[in-house]
C-alpha cells in the first residue's frame, strides 16, 4: 500500500520540531514540559503501531484518534494504579489501548 496512515500521522503528531509541538504551550516548567513530550512522542508511536491494520486504514485513524482524544483528560484524570495525579512532577502520560485509561509510565505494567 503506497499510502501509510502511520506515515501521516509521524508527520503531524511525533517527527515534529520540539520548539513547534503545541505541547510545549502547556504551562508545565520547561524541563518537565520536555521530558513530557518526549514520553507522550514514545506513546504515542507505540499506539500507531499497536493499531497498524494495513487493510482498513479508517479504523487506524479512527482508533489513533479516539486514543489520541484521551488525552483531554490529562490533568484530569488520576493514574489507576497508584491514584495520584503526578508523579515525579508528570501527570499520567500512558493511556491503555483498549479502555483508554490513565496511568503513569512506571505504573503502566
Ligand atoms: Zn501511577
Amino acid at each position: 500500500m503506497g499510502f501509510s496512515v502511520a506515515r501521516m500521522f509521524h508527520t503531524l503528531f511525533i517527527s515534529r520540531p520540539v520548539s513547534s509541538c503545541l505541547l510545549c504551550l502547556l504551562s508545565l516548567a520547561p524541563p518537565l514540559t520536555f521530558l513530557f513530550e518526549i514520553l507522550f512522542r514514545y506513546h504515542a508511536t507505540t499506539a500507531l503501531l499497536h493499531y497498524q491494520l494495513p487493510q482498513m486504514p479508517d479504523v487506524v485513524v479512527r482508533s489513533f484518534m479516539t486514543w489520541l482524544r484521551s488525552y483531554i483528560k490529562l490533568f484530569q484524570a488520576p493514574c489507576q494504579r497508584c491514584g495520584k495525579f503526578l508523579q515525579d512532577g508528570l501527570p499520567p502520560t500512558w493511556r491503555d489501548f483498549r479502555t483508554l485509561e490513565a496511568f503513569h509510565d512506571t505504573c503502566r505494567q
